[in-house]
């Protein structure tokens, strides 16, 4: 089959590779119908995630049809139409019995690995580093996915492969980075990033009684689309002091919740110290960098949230004296997917949102090394690419 492989930093290539198998009775294979490119994705492009190996089939973000199914799958059959979620749980460890899906205990092959990096490890992801399991991802024709009782998402309605996609990932990501921040009715919160994620953060924030949303990024198409359909207040953080900004627009008290919808690959303003961190980062001798959350620490109310949907690979310098000090919450996580899934779909069914406004380019699998760079480099006004195999 064609699928989708990281050759190393910025060498993406449509490859030939073998079908994927059935491996264990509880397994399905999809036929993918439509797949989209994650912020995530770029992480791997750019070379700032670990563990990755020349040849790994990219993609986490994946729908399709069931095609084979092994004979311990009850709520499943071949022809079944699927959104599959990028985080891979087994259902019964001790974190899935809890809803906290992205912290299986069973489903990472390579935990240990893990647990070096971080005490423990969490969930297996599709096409997300070999630490996190190395298991092939859904930028290819078609997927082995592991524990079919418990992943699948069956679409039941003529909903379009475009309004469902996103129930993948970024749309349950971004109501959890919301959740997370224990919203409360009147609420004002402030979003770092307008990115995909950042978009469906600011709608999740309305869903749970925000009185104000203000969104920050830098790229003027992502800030409109936050204005218009996100219906938040804009900041470029190019052209104001955010800092500055934020404590103008709360007379001095700063937003009682904060969300960092941007992660290891923030860009600062410009300053010296940007310039510097570019050369590390093209040299390879620096991964994440800490300019939202160090900034959001800063922004935040006394007594305030800080939720982090956005990834971060490495260690890095966190301000734990005003974190301490001002009594922060500070809540992350990669998205306990299977707890969000059905909901949201529920939403999308009731037309509370349809979450394909998002799109702005539409390809084939094999233009995929093309729309890695798009994507990445917010070229041609790109926000979301959905390609089809
Ligand atoms: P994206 O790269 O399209 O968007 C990131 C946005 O952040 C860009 O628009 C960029 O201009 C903006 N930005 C950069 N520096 C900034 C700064 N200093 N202040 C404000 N904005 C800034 O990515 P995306 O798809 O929206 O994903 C966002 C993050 O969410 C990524 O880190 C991704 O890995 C992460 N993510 C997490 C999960 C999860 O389960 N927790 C799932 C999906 C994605
Ligand atoms: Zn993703």
């Amino acid at each position: 089959m064609r699928a989708l492989c990281w050759h190393g930093k910025e060498d993406i290539r449509y490859d030939n590779v073998d079908d994927p198998k059935l491996e264990n009775k509880d397994d399905v294979i999809v036929k993918v119908t439509a797949t989209a490119i994650c912020g995530s994705d770029l992480h791997l492009y750019n070379g700032v995630a670990p563990a990755m190996q020349a040849g790994d089939v990219l993609g986490h973000e994946f729908m399709g049809e069931i095609v084979e199914i092994g004979p311990d799958v009850k709520n499943l059959k071949i022809g079944d139409r699927v959104v599959v979620p990028f985080t891979i749980s087994c259902g019964h460890c001790f974190f899935c019995q809890k809803d906290l899906f992205s912290l299986c205990d069973e489903s990472n092959p390579n935990a240990e690995q893990a647990a070096k990096e971080m005490g423990h490890s969490p969930a297996g992801l599709f096409g997300y580093t070999h630490m996190l399991g190395g298991f092939a991802g859904g930028q290819a024709e078609y997927v082995r996915v592991p524990y079919g009782n418990v992943g699948p998402l069956k679409i039941e309605s003529d909903l379009t492969d475009e309004q469902v996609l996103f129930l993948s990932d970024i749309y349950p990501t971004g109501y959890m980075g919301a959740d997370n921040a224990d919203i409360e009715e009147g609420d004002t919160v402030a979003v770092w990033g307008c990115g995909p994620v950042g978009q469906f953060t600011i709608r999740s924030a309305w869903m749970m009684g925000a009185g104000r949303v203000i969104a920050i990024d830098c790229i003027p198409e992502r800030l409109k689309m936050a204005k218009e359909q996100g219906k938040a207040e804009v900041l470029n953080f190019e052209e104001v002091d955010v800092y500055e900004q934020l404590m103008d627009m709360t007379k001095g008290r700063g937003p009682d919740r904060c969300i960092d919808a941007v992660g290891a690959e923030a860009h600062g303003a410009g300053t010296w110290s940007d310039v510097k961190e570019k050369v590390e980062l093209k040299t390879g001798t620096a991964s994440d960098r800490p300019h939202v959350i160090q900034e959001a620490i800063k922004c935040c109310r006394k007594g305030g949230n800080i939720s982090i949907p956005g990834v971060y690979f490495d260690e890095l310098k966190i301000p734990m004296g005003p974190m301490m000090n001002k009594a922060l919450t500070v809540r992350g996580g990669q998205t306990h997917m299977q707890h969000y899934m059905k909901p949201l779909l529920d939403k999308i069914e009731e037309g509370d949102i349809d979450p394909s406004y998002i799109i702005t380019h539409r390809a084939s699998l094999k233009d995929g090394p093309d729309m890695y760079k798009t994507f990445r480099d917010k070229a041609d006004e790109c926000i979301k690419v959905v390609m089809t195999p």
